[in-house]
């Protein structure tokens, strides 16, 4: 444990945070989102735990996202969020991965590579009920219900799910919910009447499956949840345990006289003379520029407020009269047990929401595993639903 930053991932309470959800989703099954290597928590082992949890499916964004689960060992059904024109899908099919289209030029492409893969592609087909981002408008759903139907007439592909994405779940009395859910009610019954028999309809992500149960449908698709930030943090925490504390060890301290000016441009100038630490954690980690003069962290049994620019690598931090030494440690957030800000409040601070910040802690920050017995962490998950 002696690197400089290390990013603590308590698998146990991603597991917990998963059973709870499950508990929440009723006769729902639960995908958990571990695109973004697991919300920047990691996705294998942040995979394994949501199974452990009583996740069945997994959901992520990129190809090699999917396909970096499947060479862990993984065999549950992984869906692939996003389906990027132009690329190698017959590698997806090939490993048993599913797959979204919400156009017929997408419906086509997928079927043109399950040839390819001398695989049937399993696909769920995905409506545009109001976010205007991926998915068939209500003009073009028509069509790629038909497209998708004459693919699996042929064989090359099969039509699993049906599903839709909200643009607003976070403010469950925005009236583009009820819209939401009314559209896909609408996207579904005409799927159903043309020929689909999906195996699975979902719609929910963290806030409306918390929020709203009319929504679960089949299948829930919580993300942030499962890593226990809360989706709609001013309706609370909902139960849900935060998975990372990111911990750094002080490089260096010194006494330095008042009036010093602190790292670059000098934006904090110490009041008197006092103890500066050096917390070797920076943009490049993840931690927000934006943060500057404005964030604080745990050091020396108190809050402190970065001081100054936050740099490339590190930042400083002012201890006024108090004692710190070298290799001590500083938490920049975590779940809040011993008064560290959490990542919600780090996200309050400067304007974002917590997803952004445990999801940009970088990837040369190594990620510490605890609280999952070795006897989950050896079984990949669940029971084997593909092939
Ligand atoms: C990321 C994502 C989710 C999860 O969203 P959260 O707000 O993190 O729960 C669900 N569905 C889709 C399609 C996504 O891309």
């Amino acid at each position: 444990m002696t690197s400089p930053l290390l990013a603590h991932v308590d698998l146990q309470a991603i597991r917990d945070n998963v059973a709870l959800l499950t508990d929440r989703a009723g006769a729902a099954a639960v995908m958990a989102m571990v695109k973004a290597d697991g919300y920047g928590h990691g996705a294998v082992p942040a995979a394994r735990a949501a199974l452990a949890g009583g996740a069945t499916w997994l959901g992520v964004a990129r190809q090699s996202e999917a396909l970096q689960l499947r060479a862990a060992g993984i065999t549950v059904p992984v869906l692939l969020v996003i389906t990027a024109p132009g690329e190698a899908h017959e590698e997806a099919i090939a490993a048993g991965i599913d797959l979204i289209a919400g156009s017929v030029g997408i419906v086509q492409e997928i079927a043109g590579a399950a040839k390819e893969a001398g695989r049937a592609a399993r696909v769920h087909l995905k409506a545009d009920t109001g976010m205007s981002r991926g998915g068939a408008g209500q003009g073009e759903w028509p069509a790629v219900v038909d497209a998708a139907l004459t693919a699996q007439a042929s064989g090359l592909i099969e039509v699993v799910g049906l599903s839709s994405h909200f643009a607003c779940a976070d403010e469950p009395d925005h009236p583009s919910v009820p819209r939401q859910l009314a559209g896909f009610l609408e996207a579904v019954e005409f799927a159903e009447k043309a020929g689909v028999r999906p195996e699975v309809r979902h719609l929910a992500n963290s806030a409306a499956m918390l929020t709203r149960p009319e929504s679960h449908f089949d299948l829930v698709r919580p993300g942030i949840a499962i890593y226990g930030l809360s989706p709609a943090p001013q309706l609370g925490t909902f139960g849900l345990r935060p998975a990372m504390t990111l911990v750094a060890r002080v490089a260096m301290a010194k006494r330095v006289p008042g009036g010093s000016g602190v790292s670059y441009g000098h934006s904090y100038t110490t009041a008197r003379e006092t103890r500066l630490a050096l917390v070797p954690a920076g943009y490049a980690d993840g931690v927000p520029r934006h943060g500057s003069n404005t964030l604080e962290v745990l050091a020396a049994g108190k809050r402190r407020r970065i001081a100054g620019r936050v740099c490339m690598d590190q930042f400083v931090i002012d201890l006024g009269e108090d004692e710190i030494e070298p290799g001590d440690e500083v938490i920049l957030f975590g779940p809040g047990d011993h008064g560290e800000p959490t990542a919600q409040e780090w996200a309050d601070a400067i304007g974002t929401i917590s997803y952004e910040i445990v999801t940009r802690i970088g990837a040369r920050v190594p990620r510490a595993y605890e609280g999952l017995g070795t006897e989950e962490r050896g079984s990949p998950g669940g029971p084997r639903r593909l092939d």
